[in-house]
């Protein structure tokens, strides 16, 4: 999928998420503190762009938003340091990482991999992105998650148990950046269900306000 960064534009091909990257919502779903960062992916036909709907998914009933900042991946390689990490990530943007809970409840003490959960099509709502440089400060970006309007999530990128720069250079560890990967950094506390003709919204004052409709 096609994504605009100011007068550039990239090809999103792969769609890194990382999983249990705030402790209220790791609190919230009885989850043991990961010692590294919990990372997965979704296929690219996961991406929804801002104003097209999302059809409510068949396969499971329990629908639920994860409101999360997002990263865009502007230079290929793999940096030497957690801190030369951040010089390839050019812009942010937020978006939803919507998961079947139900199915995840059902997989996850099987031990089985959670894609029918996280990764089916449609599960990756994003937004606009901004050039990393518009932002003060990334470790200080505040976001909120509404469903209808109504303020269900909370979140402070400087709350993350991993930052920016440790889930870059550890996604880097195993595949090499390129230019146009997408990384969802987690959600905070605050996730719930969804329903038919549900509006969601994902919103910072330093980002800007995206939403999308459920049908
Ligand atoms: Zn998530």
């Amino acid at each position: 999928m096609k994504i605009s960064l100011g007068k550039k534009s990239f090809e999103a091909r792969r769609v890194f998420c990382i999983g249990r990257n705030y402790y209220d919502h790791i609190k919230e779903l009885h989850d043991e503190v990961p010692e590294k960062p919990v990372i997965f992916m979704k296929p690219e036909t996961s991406l929804v762009m801002e104003g097209e709907q999302i059809k409510f998914p068949m396969h499971g009933r329990d629908f639920h938003y994860e409101t999360e900042i997002v990263l865009l991946i502007g230079k290929e390689g793999r940096p030497d340091t957690a801190k030369k990490a951040m010089e390839h990530i050019a812009g942010v943007s937020l978006g939803f990482d919507l998961t079947m809970r139900d199915v995840q409840r059902y997989l996850l003490p099987k031990g089985l991999p959670w894609e029918l959960s996280k990764s089916f099509d449609q599960s990756a709502p994003v937004g606009r992105f901004v050039e990393k440089e518009r932002l003060k400060d990334l470790n200080d970006i505040e976001f909120f998650g509404k469903v209808n309007g109504e303020v269900k999530q909370h979140g402070l990128s400087k709350n993350m148990i991993n930052g920016f720069d440790v889930l870059v250079f550890e996604i880097s560890r195993a595949w090499k950046l390129l230019p146009g990967d997408l990384i969802y950094t987690g959600t905070p506390a605050g996730i719930g269900p969804l329903k038919h003709g549900d509006q969601i919204i994902a919103e910072s004052a330093s980002i800007g306000s995206f939403s999308w409709k459920l049908i």
